[in-house]
């Protein structure tokens, strides 16, 4: 039988949880109060990725600080480079759950792409990660390792530091509310990435957006809109049923109210989808509502349906009527494709060649029908 490890994470911890923890422990082992801010350092600003990396501290203190507690970050299962410089990572997990990061270099911005959950339950229809059903809940520490690995991984290759994050990897974050929330907190507290450098990205959940414009950090919101009436949304994001677009909206105006937070519509162009030109006056009405910029995205193809995207001149015109009617639109440049096109497919990738390695492949990735 194995038991479970009671020891805390400190990944997963808050800066002030974890100045808390660090506190009780070194007093009980009679140690100075110093002890903590030396340990919060190496955590925070030096990366360690295990308590015997901390020098500065006698051998028998790191010692008894793992076996109080974990300093666990997944493994990195496979890199891939793409010829326009992006590189994505696939992270196995301690449960042998695959999630993938992605970064993104543009001049001397890097903009790195988290995951929230391991798959999403949220089923669009235009998504490999929603085609592949949700598996679980990414821990604080799990969504945050993912940047300190990808920070150390950027620092060794010389690259300029990360710059921006997005969470827009596989998952719904704001169906992962603890987590995100935590992590938001780390990442912002701990790591020191300032709020208005952090974006959010979902697909709508309500109570979700309300919490965040509660918070006094002005995070940034990106809402995945696609489709500017009810009736067609519902196609393309079944979240739409439940927080149908006035709801919706009406969340987007206490965002907004909450004050000086940047809110972007994303905008996946699909061809004879989405993407008639009409359409673009109803997403200009949504976005000057709520001041929002809108991205246009060209579709990435999944192997799920035959669907394309939208002609690189078709976006175009439809970002000029945008602009038309005085909403900011960029088109934004297809990144990565030759590695793993959309949003979790080098996760799909993947796993297909593992199965093709291994036959008794444990299980198959849930499909829907
Ligand atoms: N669940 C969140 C964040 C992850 S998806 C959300 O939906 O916003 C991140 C972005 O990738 C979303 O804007 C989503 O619409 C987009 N996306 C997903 N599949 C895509 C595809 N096949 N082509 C282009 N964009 C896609
Ligand atoms: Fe989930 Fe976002 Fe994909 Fe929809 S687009 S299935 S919410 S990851």
């Amino acid at each position: 039988m194995t038991t479970r490890d009671e020891r805390l994470d400190v990944l997963s911890l808050t800066p002030g949880e974890l100045d808390g923890a660090l506190r009780m422990h070194f007093a009980a082992h009679g140690q100075p109060a110093y002890r903590v801010a030396q340990v919060a350092s190496w955590i925070y600003e030096g990366g360690a990725t295990r308590f015997v990396e901390m020098t500065d501290l006698p051998a028998r203190e790191r010692e008894a600080l793992a076996e109080a507690f974990t300093l666990a970050e997944p493994a990195s299962a496979e890199a891939a480079r793409s010829v326009d410089g992006t590189v994505k990572h696939l992270w196995g997990l301690t449960d042998g759950e695959l999630v993938e990061s992605v970064l993104i270099p543009s001049g001397s911005r890097v903009t790195l792409c988290l995951s929230s959950q391991a798959g999403c339950a949220m089923g669009c229809t235009f998504c490999s990660t929603g085609w592949g059903g949700f598996r679980r809940q990414l821990t604080a520490g799990e969504i945050v390792s993912q940047y300190r690995a990808s920070r150390r991984w950027a620092a060794d290759q010389r690259w300029p530091p990360i710059s921006n994050l997005v969470f827009m990897g596989m998952g719904e974050p704001l169906a992962n509310r603890k987590a995100l929330m935590t992590a938001l907190t780390i990442l912002n507290r701990g790591y020191e990435v300032g709020a208005r450098r952090i974006t959010v990205s979902t697909v709508g959940v309500v109570p979700g957006i309300l919490e965040l414009a509660k918070r006094p950090e002005q995070f940034r919101l990106a809402v995945s809109l696609h489709a500017p009436n009810s009736e067609l949304r519902q196609e393309l994001v079944p979240l739409e049923k439940r927080y149908p677009l006035p709801v919706l909206m009406d969340a987007l105006r206490a965002f907004q109210r909450a004050g000086g937070r940047r809110l972007t519509f994303e905008y996946t162009m699909i061809a004879g989808i989405n993407d008639a030109l009409d359409l673009a006056d109803g997403l200009a009405d949504l976005a000057l509502d709520v001041h929002a910029f809108v991205n246009l995205i060209p579709f990435n193809p999944i192997p799920d349906n035959n669907w394309t995207s939208s002609a690189p001149e078709h976006m175009r015109a439809f970002a000029r009527r945008l602009e038309a009617r005085g909403v900011t639109a960029a088109v934004r440049e297809p990144r990565g494709r030759d590695i793993a096109a959309a949003c979790g497919q080098l996760r799909v990738t993947y796993l297909r060649a593992r199965r093709a390695r291994t036959p008794a492949a444990p299980r198959a990735a849930a499909r829907r029908s």
